[in-house]
């Protein structure tokens, strides 16, 4: 049973980040279905099984590795629109982002000084900040 299970999954392509984005639609849409009892996300839900299940399945990786790096290109456009990657979180935890009053130019100020007087760079305007 096991070796023909292998024998099947030889050559398909597999779960990707793009097919786990699938999953949790599914699981949303069975969910809401369940307490809105909606056909929409019955059919949506069941639509999006056929669409993981064929991807998991299918043999055209380059296909599938093309989805998944679209996926992931539009992913991170998302994200980054809504300072949400590991990298700006991690500029928020040590860093203060201020605003030039005069200039509006975007100054970045280590945490954890105190109160302190900052210059702009781009137009030499100083102001007072606590950082
Ligand atoms: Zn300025």
């Amino acid at each position: 049973m096991k070796e023909r299970l292998n024998r099947f999954m030889r050559g398909r392509y597999g779960a990707d980040e793009l097919s786990r984005f699938i999953l949790v639609l599914f699981v949303i849409c069975t969910v809401a279905n369940m307490f809105t009892r909606l056909n929409i996300f019955y059919a949506v839900s069941l639509g999006l099984l056929v669409v993981s299940y064929y991807r998991m399945f299918s043999r055209d990786h380059a296909a599938r590795f093309a989805e998944n790096q679209k996926y992931l290109s539009i992913k991170n456009k998302l994200l980054s629109k809504l300072g949400l990657t590991e990298r700006q979180r991690q500029q928020r935890k040590n860093y203060h982002i201020y605003r030039c009053p005069a200039c509006g130019q975007k100054i970045r100020i280590p945490r954890g000084k105190g109160k302190i007087c900052i210059t702009c760079p781009k137009c030499g305007q100083e102001f007072k900040r606590k950082s």
